[in-house]
């Protein structure tokens, strides 16, 4: 059985702040049916240590980059998986936000704290250890793993694969060329051809620069960050990079989002029974104090309220949304300027527009279910899971055709509509005059029910589940297998 260890800094449920969490826990549960063994390698956050069940030393760790000294632990996850996590309590024993300090800056020693990580990470194929679990691949994700493919590519001995999977191009941890001596990188990475970056240190650089292959989570993404548009500065490294580049859909746990089983909604349905999405519909617009009506469009937005999600140009579009008779529901957090521009809008429209600022996971499953689009006008989307949970609930998803949208969702033309591969409704320019021609094409398509209920029923069907992605990954671990 091949042996991949996860070096990673988010693991849901444990700690969170985006998909690297869902990924962290979803994707080595699935990659265990294709006979791959996954561990999960983080950082030992009081949390982690915590919910790591029978959980024991099984070795001690020293002489770390900034001189520190810990622990490796070993255990179980909720799930299953077995995990391993650095008990060093001067960096780690922190609650709260991974990355921040208390005041919402970042932590001022993150630099040591993820190299840490990477070193411990490399460091796992030379050890002796008493627990003889040699990893084949070591696969870093994000940033906070990006020095471990560095630290490999300097470690004489046995040389594992190594994978690097960008989440978010948009992070890179950027470090002061002052810490490479604390990092312990030889004096020699420090170039273009190594760890420089901008001047600078590069996390997310210096992983995409030494791993063997590279992967992010959409294929339309993975075309896009090798441009300027939306490589934020690695556009160049990637694109010549471009044959050892892949993009893998991330995918959904149908456990948790699945509307016939769903024990958030008041009426469950599935794909043969569409006609019971009325009930969460009509509990929705009574929780936002809408207009009981089946007939007026219900759009939905949840989502971070930022401008990389476009909720700006939603603002504008919202004027032609109400003119034609649809309503809005919003949840979210974010921007301050973007929450309060939706809630002035929701207090002028208050039959037509609800507003909830705030982080709820079950009024989440709620608007899924209840709503008849769900709306996503990201200006950049690496996968994007909002709107592949809306398809298998039946809410048509309507996005800017960018990134892992573009790779999910059907824009419902003449074509698509006659072919029956519809899925709903895309758009390219990142503009409000945009978004508004396409809610308009939503709400036109809305008041033909028939046709509306067959565009439904395909999207519902679609699996965007983890085996496809899973079986990818295990084919690229398979390319990379150390004497192949
Ligand atoms: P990103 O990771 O960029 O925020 P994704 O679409 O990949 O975007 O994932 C967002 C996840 O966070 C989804 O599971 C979505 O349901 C959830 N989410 C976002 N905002 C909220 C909120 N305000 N309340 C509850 N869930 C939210």
């Amino acid at each position: 059985m091949m042996r991949v260890l996860f070096v990673t800094s988010e693991c849901f449920p444990l700690v969170k702040t985006g998909g690297l969490a869902d990924v962290s826990a979803a994707l080595p549960l699935a990659l265990t049916q294709h006979s791959v063994d996954v561990r999960i390698l983080l950082p030992g956050y009081p949390a982690v240590i915590d919910g790591l069940e029978g959980r024991r030393v099984v070795r001690t760790l020293s002489d770390l980059p900034g001189g520190f000294s810990g622990r490796l632990l070993m255990g179980r996850l909720a799930n299953g998986v077995t995990a391993y996590a650095i008990e060093l309590a001067e960096l780690f024993d922190r609650p709260g936000n991974p990355y921040l300090a208390p005041g919402g800056g970042d932590w001022a020693d993150n630099h040591l704290r993820f190299a840490v990580l990477g070193w411990v990470a490399a460091d796992f194929v030379q050890a002796p250890s008493s627990h003889h679990w040699r990893p084949d691949i070591l696969h870093g994700h994000d940033w906070q793993a990006g020095l471990m493919p560095a630290y490999v590519a300097f470690q004489g001995g046995r040389r594992p694969g190594t994978v690097m999977t960008i989440h978010n191009i948009a992070y890179q941890g950027q470090f002061s060329p002052d810490t490479l001596s604390a990092l312990r990188l030889p004096a020699r990475s420090f170039q273009v051809e190594g760890v420089e970056y901008y001047g600078g240190i590069g996390f997310l650089k210096a992983g995409l620069y030494y791993a063997d292959r590279l992967t992010t989570v959409s294929p339309t993404y993975a075309r896009e960050i090798q441009s300027a548009g939306y490589g934020c500065g690695l556009e160049g490294l990637l694109a010549h990079r471009t044959d050892q580049l892949d993009g893998i859909l991330n995918g959904v746990d149908y456990g948790i989002w699945n509307p016939a089983s769903d024990p958030h909604l008041v009426s469950r349905y599935g794909p043969d029974q569409v006609e019971a999405k009325a009930a969460n519909k009509a509990a929705l617009q009574a929780e936002f104090g809408l207009e009981p009506k089946q007939e007026a469009p219900l759009f939905a937005l949840v989502s971070r309220l930022t401008w990389h999600k476009g909720a700006d140009l939603l603002l504008e579009a919202l004027p032609a949304l109400f003119a034609r008779g649809g309503q809005l529901v919003v949840l979210g957090t974010g921007d301050k300027n973007l929450e309060a521009g939706l809630l002035r809008i929701a207090g002028r429209y208050p039959q037509a527009a609800g507003v909830h600022i705030g982080y709820d996971e079950a009024l989440a499953h709620r608007i899924q279910a209840g709503a008849d689009v769900l709306m996503v006008p990201s200006r950049a989307e690496p996968c994007g899971l909002t709107q592949l949970y809306a398809l298998r609930y039946g809410t048509l998803p309507l996005v800017r055709r960018t990134g892992g949208l573009e790779d999910t969702v059907i824009d419902a033309t003449p074509a698509a509509l006659a072919d029956g591969c519809a899925t709903g409704f895309a758009f390219d320019e990142p503009s409000s005059a945009a978004l508004t021609w396409t809610l308009r094409r939503a709400i036109d398509l809305f008041h033909h029910p028939e046709r509306w209920r067959r565009l439904q029923r395909h999207a519902m069907t679609r699996d965007f589940g983890w085996a496809a992605s899973a079986q990818a990954y295990a084919e690229l671990y398979q390319k990379l297998r150390p004497g192949r």
